[in-house]
């Protein structure tokens, strides 16, 4: 889409997927499983809750920080979700209204 940008700048809280420097626009795509997007991709699994639950709910609790700490920074965020990824005119049209 001719978009300039960076991946996974480290200097950035949560090592945003996408930065848009000059933009100052972060996107993160983030799989459904691991960031617990509460969608059909995202249940926990029954065995071993103990471990995963805890697991998940940090990753969802460090994500939360992230977006915070970006945005009192001023960076505008996008998250885009594994489940969401279908349709690539969508995807276009989306990512065109964000970086716009
Ligand atoms: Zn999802």
């Amino acid at each position: 889409m001719g978009y300039r940008y960076r991946l996974h700048r480290s200097d950035l809280p949560g090592k945003p997927d996408l930065a848009f420097l000059g933009k100052r626009k972060v996107i993160f795509v983030h799989g459904c499983f691991w960031h617990q997007h509460g969608c059909r991709f995202s249940h926990v699994p029954k065995s071993n809750r103990p471990y995963w639950v805890p697991k998940l709910e940090r990753n969802q609790a460090r994500d939360a920080e992230h977006l915070k700490a970006l945005r009192a920074d001023g960076w505008k965020c996008l998250v885009l979700w594994e489940c969401q990824l279908s349709g690539i005119q969508r995807i276009r049209r989306r990512l065109s209204k964000f970086l716009e």
